[in-house]
């Protein structure tokens, strides 16, 4: 059967360094041909179309519109799509949601924005992963993006599937939030229900959450937590000081390198994320003007690993330092 499936027909970059093929239980998906090294380019695409709108305000009529605009030549390669189960889709609208790409860059905040879409026929074959080995990142800038590009995350296996996260914020949430957001259910190692790795792992994500909130202030849709509920911060005090900007500096550090540790240990501290999440940290540990604190900040980023920083920098727990009011008064003008 799968000999004859419409993927087959998918026009492949000669030296792409995987194939696609059948995946258990998730339909299709790419698998590498060799051995993929970290931080290696596994594919650049550019989008078969692209329909400027944010996704929920994307029509039949509009796929219809932009697909009538391409050369004949690429028309065909629309109706080469499939589900999951390699159905035809029955809406053109699905067919698009279904391997559609948001190209729109970070906002100040971090978070991509609501932007155009783009159809991408590869990056779309591949499957998601709460323990992905690639990544497909977003521009850092508010500038649009006109082409998509994965790079591996570690190094890969000739025969491994190739996999990325769907959601760029899954590293702070548990497996049930995960599946809540999905829209099937993953069986990814972090996702096995019950097994120590998967109880340890959801630790370690909420843990991250909350330390995220005590450094910034916010969840991660932007707002405050409500107090009611499963709250991320149970100690009212230090949710306040989170929420005025009034954490001092020698916390704000071992948070920051705390989150470092835990994100490791999960698996998840690819190149990316180290470059997007240490400048601040390295940032923190220069601002201390107590002469002890700025020593002892110093020898722990002179530590080689982010565990061995972090032990060193406990150091510094509970300590004020002279640079903690001029520290929270320039965090809440930002706000
Ligand atoms: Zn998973």
């Amino acid at each position: 059967m799968a000999l004859d499936h419409p993927y087959r027909q998918l026009p492949m970059p000669s030296n792409a360094p995987f194939e696609l093929k059948p995946s258990s239980g998730k339909g299709w998906g790419a698998f590498a041909t060799r051995r993929i090294g970290r931080g290696a380019l596994i594919l650049s695409e550019e989008p078969l179309f692209t329909i400027r709108k944010p996704h929920a305000e994307i029509t039949d009529e509009d796929v219809v519109r932009a697909f009538q605009q391409l050369p004949a030549s690429r028309k065909p390669l629309f109706f080469l799509l499939r589900d999951n189960a390699s159905w035809q889709f029955r809406r053109v609208e699905h067919a698009f949601a279904e391997n559609c790409f948001n190209m729109a860059g970070e906002d100040h905040g971090g978070r991509q924005r609501d932007g155009p879409r783009g159809l991408f026929l590869l990056h779309s074959r591949f499957n998601h992963s709460c323990l992905p080995n690639t990544k497909i990142p977003i521009p850092t800038s508010n500038r649009e993006i006109t082409y998509v590009q994965s790079f591996a995350i570690r190094d890969i296996l000739p025969g491994e599937e190739i996999t990325f996260s769907y959601e760029c914020d899954f590293g702070c949430r548990t497996r049930e939030e995960r599946h809540q957001q999905l829209r099937f259910v993953c069986h990814c190692d972090v996702c096995q229900a019950g097994t120590t790795f998967q109880q340890l792992s959801d630790m370690r994500r909420r843990l991250v959450r909350g330390l995220q909130y005590l450094q910034i202030g916010k969840d991660l849709d932007g707002q405050k937590q409500e107090a009611s509920g499963r709250p991320l911060i149970t100690d009212i005090q230090l949710k306040r000081a989170a929420e005025t900007r009034s954490i001092p500096l020698s916390s704000r550090l071992i948070y920051g390198l705390l989150v470092m540790v835990l994100t490791e240990q999960e698996g998840l501290l690819d190149d990316f994320l180290a470059e997007r999440l240490s400048p601040s940290i390295w940032a923190a540990a220069t601002m201390f003007e107590t002469e002890n604190n700025a020593r002892l900040a110093k020898l722990a980023m002179a530590q080689e690993t982010w565990l061995e920083r972090l032990c060193v920098a406990f150091h510094l727990y509970g300590r004020a330092d002279a640079a903690d009011a001029a520290l929270a008064g320039v965090l809440r003008k930002r706000v």
